[in-house]
């Protein structure tokens, strides 16, 4: 390779560890994502937001408004704060545990996963990476680390959705739109979870980097190399942390660098 410029990993013209590699991560995110998904759904299920939607109702100023701009992302806000508030409520419910197990175990799976990806990446063995059992935990998992990085998925997917909410909400009040749609509306956005996806896809990624580290430190990895994936939907920020490799091991950029980041580290 060309001094200090990592190659980037071409996304569908993988092979060898890298396409075997790439196809688990795939795999566990998605695989991930359904288990927490689905226990979101079953925690959120028949969230009552009628008192948001009065609130915001009452709220809700005249279009022709002068301040009508400022007016709006105060109410917006305001509505944002007043939905979070309610999904808050969702962590006294009795499913709320099976959410925060489903977040613990995808993201000890991604650095279960991660770990062996780092050790088949510095053996260069053409793609020996253990069994593939999601929810296994064969790495030494640090419980209170997982816990406190489950807690910032819950925290970054509860906004979103908040988030979400309230911008339907305010465009379908300001529309006129009946309350039995506004509920409607806000339900789906629930069911949907895009903010869910995103966020454990994430910390999954997070994770697996984690437990790729930590087997190139195993095997005494000096120097590491960002490497993107190279498919066009590679971002400015990632570029140039892949410009810029390699990096001393202990002071590589670890991706994630963004939301949803597909990045991972290289031996140099
Ligand atoms: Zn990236």
């Amino acid at each position: 390779m060309a001094a200090g410029r990592a190659p980037t990993l071409q996304l569908g013209q993988l092979t060898g560890v890298w396409a075997a590699i790439y196809r688990r991560r795939d795999r566990l995110e998605q695989h991930a994502a359904s288990q927490v998904l689905a226990a979101w759904r079953e925690l959120a299920a028949g969230l009552d937001l009628t008192a948001v939607m009065t609130a915001l109702r009452q709220q809700v100023a005249p279009a022709e408004s002068t301040a009508a701009a400022d007016r709006r992302r105060h109410v917006q806000r305001v509505t944002t704060a007043a939905v979070l508030a309610q999904l808050a409520r969702l962590a006294s419910r009795p499913e709320w545990p099976q959410l925060v197990a489903a977040l613990t175990a995808a993201m000890r799976g991604g650095r279960a996963a991660g770990a062996r990806a780092g050790h088949a990446v510095a053996a260069d063995d053409g793609g020996e990476l253990g069994d593939e059992d999601y929810d296994q935990a064969d790495g030494e998992g640090d419980a209170d680390a997982e816990l406190a990085a489950a807690y910032t998925v819950t925290a970054a997917a509860l906004r979103g959705t908040a988030q979400t909410i309230a911008r339907a909400l305010l465009t379908a009040a300001e529309q006129g739109t009946d309350e039995r749609a506004m509920l409607d509306q806000a339900a789906a956005v629930i069911t949907d979870g895009a903010a869910w996806s995103t966020s454990i896809i994430t910390a999954v990624g997070a994770a697996w980097t984690d437990g790729m580290t930590a087997a190139y430190q195993q095997r005494s990895v000096q120097q590491l190399s960002v490497v993107t994936v190279g498919d066009g939907h590679v971002c400015s920020a990632c570029i140039t942390a892949e410009d810029n490799s390699p990096y001393p091991a202990a002071t590589a950029p670890r991706p994630p660098l963004h939301p949803l980041c597909r990045c991972t580290l290289q031996p140099t």
